[in-house]
């Protein structure tokens, strides 16, 4: 980092690593960054890490797989028991399509080639009008593996 330059602000870059680092180009604010790292200082992602909590279900593609948590989505409530009994789908899923208020995801299941397409409701929370008890809840995502963005 000895080259002279005439670029106003070179000042400015304080931080500079070390030298030999991997570094890759930010494609949102051109800086560099660490090869390793997932975010930009801009807040640009260069990928999700795996197992992570998906932040925006809105941002998803076609084919990225996530996994819903168990413990989340829709529930139907015993009221004797105050037992809740969870009616959302589960495991890993391969999505679709991404609609107003959830996503349209095959549901992988294991020893079959078979998908099953399901919708993931992802929407606000809310009390069905059609069944007494049940409550609408939107479902957990994970991401199931590193997954780059376009
Ligand atoms: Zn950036």
């Amino acid at each position: 980092m000895n080259m002279r330059t005439s670029r106003k602000g070179y000042s400015k870059q304080k931080k500079s690593s070390k030298k030999g680092a991997p570094k890759k180009s930010c494609p949102e604010c051109k800086g560099k960054c660490h090869a390793r790292l997932s975010l930009c200082e801009c807040g640009h992602i260069f990928f999700h890490k795996k197992l992570s909590v998906v932040e925006d279900w809105k941002m998803l593609k076609v084919g990225d797989t996530v996994k819903s948590i168990k413990g989340h989505g829709s529930y139907w409530l015993n009221l004797e028991t105050k037992e809740k009994t969870y009616m959302g789908v589960y495991g890993k899923l391969i999505i679709k399509n991404i609609t107003r208020d959830g996503i349209q995801a095959y549901k992988v299941a294991k020893g079959t080639k078979h998908h099953i397409l399901e919708f993931i409701y992802m929407g606000k929370s809310k009390t069905s009008k059609l069944l007494d008890n049940y409550h609408i809840r939107p479902h957990k995502l994970i991401w199931d593996k590193k997954v780059k963005l376009r």
